[in-house]
């Protein structure tokens, strides 16, 4: 497959304007900006693209509802906030292609009539914010951002905002609060961001590699891009594979391409042959899956029909010296020290899902725990603001349900006997 997202980042220099006009970049731009927005809509609409932050969301339908909002100003947000453990698909385009992101912010938002947009960046990617404050300061002296794009009289200002490295501002209601100056936590829907959003205006908030399939789709046609990928979810796909692999990596593939395809064929197959004991398809919320489930295929229709998610896409695959219940536990770490307090299931089950399952690693487990964190993640679901609880929930319920026997025995056995033969190995590390 052609790389749409991932062209050109072999070239050293691919971070540089030069470069990338001379790979062709910021050639539809004058085109693009001459089209009237609905066009630009509906040729995204014929593309099929689907939002890659992990709900899968129809970007043509998102900007429709912004763009129909009669109240100005507007506002274009990237979220470039990628915090969950074993996300780093966005990374490239930030580092080695940041012009293809500014081209795709500047078309989005001619599309959904913003003039001011914003690259919301983990606060932990400080290379990736130096390279683009140059590559937007080279795009402003281009003429390429500023009151006059391309000598077409549209107006177009971008700014990268950095995070200080809270996970919830990955939320885009959070990082709205954020932008704002206000402290990171979610707010109740609706009323949703495209109507009241950043500065109470109607505000888009897309992905990175959302964005950055912009330039191709308009350059080539809705009907060329959607005959890319799966016919339901269109398009390329970054695979971000980490743990017990080969080869790991950012992959871009067609969007459906099977999880066995992904890490066997791209990613050369589990490290030192082992075998493999479970993989994490979609960041560590996305439901946990065996072996025996990775003939599905990465997409976002077709990963519920198998029990799990699409997500981000950050696969995570762990081989057989994996203790189970360990991930378990460390993943709820994580998250319990990511709630941002603001809803009680959430702040408060964390806590508790983290703690018992704590007992239940160190081999100080009763009978009764696994029910009880069953029960906890049942009391979490369907009661929190945003869906870091409900995730966290559903982690502990997806580890039970495919590796029950492996809780059973640390409470049976007092212990874990892969940590007792000192074969443990957590490839979930995320120290925040
Ligand atoms: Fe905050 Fe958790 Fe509630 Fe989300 S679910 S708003 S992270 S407390």
């Amino acid at each position: 497959m052609e790389k749409i997202l991932l062209k050109n980042i072999e070239n050293p220099n691919s971070a540089d304007i030069n470069e990338y006009k001379k790979a062709g970049g910021y050639g539809v731009l004058p085109k693009a900006i001459g089209l009237q927005p609905k066009a630009i809509i509906d040729e995204v609409k014929k593309s099929g693209l689907r939002g890659r932050g992990g709900a899968g969301f129809p970007v043509a339908m998102k900007w429709s509802f912004a763009s129909g909002d009669p109240k100005f100003p507007k506002y274009l947000l990237c979220n470039a906030d990628e915090g969950e453990p074993g996300t780093f698909k966005d990374r490239p385009i930030l580092e080695k292609n940041p012009h293809l992101l500014i081209e795709g912010m500047v078309i989005s938002g001619h599309a959904i009539g913003a003039e001011y947009g914003y690259i919301y960046l983990r606060g932990e990617y400080p290379v990736a914010k130096k390279i683009l404050n140059k590559a937007i300061a080279e795009a402003y002296d281009a003429g390429l951002l500023g009151d006059n794009v391309s000598g077409k009289g549209m107006k177009f200002h971008l700014a990268v905002h950095q995070g200080a490295g809270a996970y919830i501002c990955g939320e885009e209601t959070a990082l709205i609060e954020s932008i704002e100056g206000n402290r990171g936590q979610p707010r109740i829907k609706p009323p949703f961001p495209v109507n009241v959003g950043a500065f109470s205006m109607p505000t888009v908030v897309n992905n990175v590699e959302t964005i950055s399939n912009i330039p191709y789709i308009i350059e080539n046609g809705g009907d060329t891009y959607s005959k890319i990928g799966s016919p339901e979810c269109p398009g390329p796909k970054l695979y971000c594979v980490s743990g017990h692999i080969e080869k790991p990596g950012v992959y871009e593939l067609p969007m459906g391409t099977s999880l066995r395809e992904i890490i066997y064929t791209h990613c050369g197959g589990i490290k030192g042959n082992k075998k493999l004991k479970a993989v994490i398809p979609g960041g560590v919320t996305t439901p946990v899956l065996p072996p025996d489930k990775i003939d599905c295929l990465m997409d976002f229709v077709n990963m519920p029909k198998h029990g799990s998610m699409l997500g981000s896409g950050a696969v995570i695959v762990m081989d057989e010296s994996v203790c189970m219940v360990k991930v378990c536990l460390r993943i709820l770490k994580f998250l319990e020290h990511e709630s941002c307090g603001k809803c009680t299931p959430c702040r408060e089950g964390t806590g508790w899902l983290r703690g018992v399952l704590e007992r239940i690693e160190n081999g100080e487990g009763s009978k009764g725990d696994i029910d009880l964190i069953l029960s906890v993640s049942d009391n979490i679901m369907g009661k929190t603001f945003c869906p870091l609880g409900e995730g966290a929930a559903s982690v502990v319920q997806n580890f039970v349900k495919h590796f029950r026997p492996e809780f059973e025995e640390h409470i049976k056995d007092t212990g874990c006997r892969i940590h007792d033969k000192k074969h443990a190995s957590c490839i979930v590390h995320h120290e925040s």
